[in-house]
C-alpha cells in the first residue's frame, strides 16, 4: 500500500512533522499546517456526505482565499476531481467549462453565487444540494463554514490509482474556447515535486504567491511549498505596493510573478528593499531586456530564472540566473525529466537553428483534454505534445521562442514574427508596453499593426514609430499601421489578449501607409 499516491500526500506528512508550524498566511491571519490539515480533512469528509463520489468533478469558482488551497487539498484526500474555474470569466464561459467537466459539485465564493444559480438550469449533472458556498452570503445554499464544522476530519484517505485525474486545468483560452488538459495525481506528484527540486524550495522559505491562485502554476508553487514545510503567503489580489509590504513584512524569500507583476513590483520597491529575496522566477510571457536589466541592477542578490511551459506540461525549460546575466536570451534547457523537441511539419526532428513546431515530452504527460479528442489528438504526435509555440534549439542546447504559430503574420507571401517586431519596439524611449497584430491587408492579405502604449507625458506618431524600424528591421516587417492605447488588454495571468486586440482593432482605418 503507497503511503504517497497524491500529491496531498506529501502536504499530509509536512503537516505530521510539523503541526505548529506556520504553513499560510492570508489577509494577515496565519494558519499552521495542524489547522490547515484538519479543515482540508473536514472538507474531504463532507463533500461525500453531499453525495459527490471518488473521480467526480467539482468546480472551484473563487478568488484567492485560504480555502482555496484547502479545496486542492482536501478534493485530493477525498479522489475528486478539482477543476479550478477562473473567476475573471463571463458566466457562459463558465457555464461552458462546469458542462465540458460535467461538474457534479461547487465551491464558490459568495460574490459569484448569484451568477451561478442563473447557470444551474443548463447543468443538469450538478446538483444545488453539491454546491458549497465561501463567504457569509451563501444565498440560501450550504456554507463552506458550516460543512466543516459539521464533518468529522477525514481519518485515513484510501490511496488512488496513480493515472486517477486528480485536476482539470482549463487553458486561458487566449487562442479559442477553453480546453480542459487533465491531469492525473502521478502528473501532479511527479511535476510539482520537480518544482521544488528545481527551484530549491525548502522549509525555511516563505514564499509569495502574489497571482490566481485557479492557474496551474500559482496553485502548484503554493502546494509545492506546502509540501516541502514552508510558509505560503497568499495576496488576495495583486497590487504592487501590497507586494511590496507582504515582502518586507514577512521576509519572504522566494516568489512566481509574471513579467507584468515583476515590472510593477520593481518599480514600487524602495531603495534597500527586498533583502530577504533570494529568487524571483518570471514566467508566462517574455521579459523583456529592460525588465531584466532593471531586476539585476536593483536586485543583485536575487537569483533569477526565466521558465517557459504550458498549461498541459508545466514548466519544461528554465533559463537560470547566470545565463539571464550574461545576455543568454532564451528560455533556458529542459528542467527535470523534461524532454524537449522541435519537430517540423512532417514530424521529423530539426537541427539546431532551424524554426519548427516546439514539442515536449514530462516524465508523465497529461491525461488529454477533457471530453475534447480531436484537442488531444491534435496536440500529440506519439510521446510529443504541442503547446502551437514556434521555436529554435540553440547550438547549445537552449530553447529559443520565436513565437505563437496563430500569431504568426503571413504579409506578401512572407511570414513575420510579431515577437521580433515587438522586440525592436520595445527599446523607443517613449513606448511603455507594445504588441503588435496582424491585420487583414487588401494588398499584403495580412500586415502587421503595432498596438502601443506610451509613458505618461510621452508624445509619439505613427510615423516615428514606423521610422524607429529603419535599420533595426527588414522593411517588410515594419508596422504599416500603429494604434495608440491608454492600455493593453490582460488576462488574469498578465497576458496580452491577442484576440481581442485583432478583433476589437482588425477594422480601424490605418494610421499612416508605410
Ligand atoms: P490557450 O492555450 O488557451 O491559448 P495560453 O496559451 O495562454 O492559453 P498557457 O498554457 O497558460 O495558456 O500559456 C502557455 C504559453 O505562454 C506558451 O505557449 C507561451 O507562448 C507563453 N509562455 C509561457 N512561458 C513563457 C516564457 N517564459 N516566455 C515567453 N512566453 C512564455
Amino acid at each position: 500500500r503507497p503511503n504517497v499516491s497524491r500529491f496531498a500526500d506529501l502536504i499530509r506528512i509536512a503537516a505530521r512533522a510539523a503541526p505548529q508550524a506556520a504553513a499560510l498566511v492570508c489577509d494577515g491571519r496565519t494558519w499552521t499546517y495542524g489547522e490547515l490539515m484538519e479543515r482540508a480533512r473536514r472538507l474531504a469528509a463532507g463533500l461525500p456526505a453531499l453525495g459527490l463520489k471518488p473521480g467526480d468533478a467539482v468546480g472551484i469558482l473563487s478568488t484567492n482565499r485560504p480555502e482555496y488551497l484547502e479545496a486542492y487539498i482536501g478534493l485530493q484526500l477525498a479522489g475528486l476531481v478539482a477543476v479550478p474555474v477562473n473567476f475573471r470569466l463571463a458566466p457562459a464561459e463558465v457555464q461552458y467549462v462546469l458542462g465540458n467537466c460535467e461538474a457534479r459539485g461547487l465551491i464558490v465564493e459568495d460574490q459569484y453565487s448569484e451568477a451561478v444559480e442563473g447557470l444551474l438550469a443548463e447543468l443538469p449533472g450538478l446538483s444545488g444540494d453539491a454546491i458549497v458556498a465561501i463567504g457569509e452570503a451563501a444565498g440560501g445554499r450550504l456554507r463552506y463554514e458550516e460543512l466543516l464544522a459539521r464533518s468529522t476530519p477525514l481519518a485515513e484517505a484510501a490511496p488512488l490509482p496513480p493515472l486517477a485525474p486528480a485536476v482539470i486545468f482549463y487553458t486561458s483560452g487566449t487562442t479559442g474556447f477553453p480546453k480542459g488538459a487533465t491531469m492525473s495525481h502521478l502528473n501532479m506528484l511527479t511535476r510539482l515535486s520537480s518544482w521544488g527540486w528545481e527551484f530549491g524550495l525548502n522549509r525555511e522559505d516563505v514564499v509569495l504567491v502574489p497571482g490566481p491562485v485557479f492557474h496551474g502554476s500559482f496553485s502548484g508553487i503554493a502546494l509545492t511549498t506546502l509540501a516541502v514545510g514552508g510558509t505560503v503567503i497568499l495576496a488576495r489580489d495583486f497590487d504592487a505596493a501590497g507586494a511590496v509590504e507582504l515582502i518586507e513584512g514577512h521576509g519572504i524569500t522566494w516568489s512566481f510573478l509574471v513579467p507584468k507583476m515583476i515590472e510593477l513590483l520593481t518599480e514600487a520597491l524602495p531603495p534597500g528593499a527586498g533583502r530577504s529575496l533570494r529568487g524571483l522566477l518570471s514566467s508566462g510571457s517574455p521579459l523583456p531586456q529592460p525588465l531584466l536589466d532593471t531586476i539585476l541592477a536593483k536586485l543583485p542578490h536575487v537569483r533569477l530564472a526565466d521558465a517557459y511551459g504550458w498549461t498541459e506540461t508545466g514548466w519544461l525549460t528554465i533559463c537560470r540566473h547566470a545565463d539571464l546575466a550574461r545576455g543568454k536570451r532564451s528560455v533556458g534547457r529542459p528542467g527535470f525529466g523534461c524532454e524537449v523537441a522541435i519537430l517540423g511539419p512532417d514530424g521529423k526532428e530539426l537541427g539546431p537553428g532551424e524554426v519548427g513546431e516546439i514539442h515536449a515530452a514530462n516524465p508523465v504527460g497529461f491525461l488529454g483534454y477533457h471530453n475534447n479528442p480531436e484537442a488531444t489528438k491534435a496536440a500529440r504526435k506519439g510521446k510529443w505534445e504541442s503547446g502551437g509555440d514556434l521555436g529554435f534549439m540553440d547550438e547549445d542546447g537552449y530553447l529559443c521562442l520565436v513565437d505563437r504559430k496563430n500569431d504568426m503574420i503571413i504579409s506578401g507571401g512572407e511570414n513575420i514574427y510579431p515577437a521580433e517586431i515587438e522586440r525592436v519596439l520595445a527599446q523607443h524611449p517613449g513606448i511603455m508596453e507594445v504588441t503588435v497584430v496582424g491585420v487583414p491587408d487588401e494588398k499584403w492579405g495580412e500586415s502587421p499593426r503595432a498596438c502601443v502604449v506610451l509613458h505618461p507625458g510621452e508624445e509619439a506618431n505613427a510615423h516615428d514609430i514606423q521610422s524607429f524600424c529603419n535599420g533595426r528591421l527588414a522593411r517588410y516587417k515594419h508596422p504599416r499601421s500603429v494604434i495608440f492605447l491608454e492600455a493593453l488588454p490582460r488576462n488574469a495571468m498578465g497576458k496580452v489578449l491577442r484576440r481581442e486586440l485583432r478583433q476589437r482593432y482588425a477594422g480601424e482605418p490605418r494610421t499612416t501607409a508605410a
